[in-house]
């Protein structure tokens, strides 16, 4: 009899289980993957299509399997050190399930684009364990669930929502969020973690000048070292200040207080890197920040 396991999130973490479930099972398997977005394998992290949004960690890091270290390299058709755009990172892993699911015979597989919004223990007129309920109304039967949420999307502190002088873009990775920001704007970003460095990029690119604040003005530690880049990044715009001391009752303040000329207490600790993060930036990109914050 058929194993029926159902993945609630196609991200990463879903489309990798949906990946070595494909490849190693050898009896009758159905797995179904209920994932919102159309594709999956994207999630927050391999969702966009900035080519300057790269991965934090070498090639040689990101292979989906722990006995094939090389498999995104040569998929890539690149070096262990290069730093691949994280969008291709999810066109790997729609490749990887798509070849296993052509070449296992015991798996049927379907991905149901829907969200959860509730598991039964129990029969609903399906004949397994459990019930998966989706947005869409259907009754999914699973003999195993595989949760694979991630976190869920950011909050926005209350501070925030009083806050009404300008736009706030709550969560920079919705889809679209920073299309309502205009040219030439000038941007504050709170917190200066990876985030705020892919954030900085795009919209520096088109010509917003931005400004990065954090609690202790640290920016990500950089690799030591660096791959080929799919392009050269062009922060000929980006101006970033790192600021510690970043509190909520200031953030008025913050936001009227003039670019140019910064004022002196700007960039105290402006050239500092984290070295307790777990993931850095490439030295290219950290380079050019400090050359900016330096300004
Ligand atoms: C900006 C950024 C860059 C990153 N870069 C890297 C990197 O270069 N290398 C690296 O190793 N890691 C990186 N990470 C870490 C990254 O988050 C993880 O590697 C990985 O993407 C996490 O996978 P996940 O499947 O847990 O989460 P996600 O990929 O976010 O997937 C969770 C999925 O669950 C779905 N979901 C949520 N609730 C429901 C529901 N009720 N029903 C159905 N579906 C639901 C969501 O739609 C989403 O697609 C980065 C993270 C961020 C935020």
């Amino acid at each position: 009899m058929a194993q029926h396991i159902v993945i609630v999130g196609g991200g990463a973490a879903g489309t990798l289980t949906a990946i070595h479930l494909a490849r190693d099972a050898r009896s009758e398997t159905k797995v179904a993957v209920i994932e919102p977005r159309a594709q999956l394998g994207t999630g927050v992290a391999y969702g966009t299509a900035d080519d300057s949004h790269l991965l934090n960690v070498p090639a040689s890091g990101m292979s989906a399997y722990d006995d094939d270290a090389t498999s995104f390299t040569r998929w890539a058709g690149s070096s262990s050190d290069d730093f691949i755009a994280r969008g291709r990172y999810a066109d790997y892993l729609r490749t990887e399930l798509s070849t296993h699911v052509a070449d296992n015979s015991h798996i049927t597989f379907r991905h149901v684009c829907a969200t959860v919004n509730r598991i039964d223990v129990g029969k609903h007129g399906v004949a397994a364990p459990y019930t998966v309920i989706t947005s869409d109304g259907q009754n999914i039967a699973a003999d195993a669930i595989v949760l694979a949420l991630s976190n869920a999307a950011p909050t926005v502190p209350d501070w925030v929502r009083s806050f009404t002088a300008a736009p706030v873009v709550a969560d920079p990775w919705a889809p679209g969020a920073l299309d309502q920001i205009g040219v030439d704007a000038d941007v504050l970003c709170v917190g200066t973690g990876l985030t705020f460095v892919d954030i900085a990029l795009s919209l520096a690119r088109h010509g917003a000048r931005v400004t990065g604040v954090s609690r202790h003005g640290l920016l990500p530690e950089v690799h030591e070292t660096i791959g080929k880049l799919p392009r050269r990044q062009h922060l000929s715009h980006l101006r970033v200040m790192c600021c510690a001391g970043f509190a909520h009752k200031t953030t008025g303040a913050w936001l009227s207080l003039p670019y140019d000329p910064p004022p002196k207490w700007f960039g105290v600790h402006s050239l500092q890197h984290n070295s307790h993060s777990s993931c850095g930036m490439l030295v290219d990109t950290g380079t050019s920040i400090d050359t900016a914050c330096q300004k």
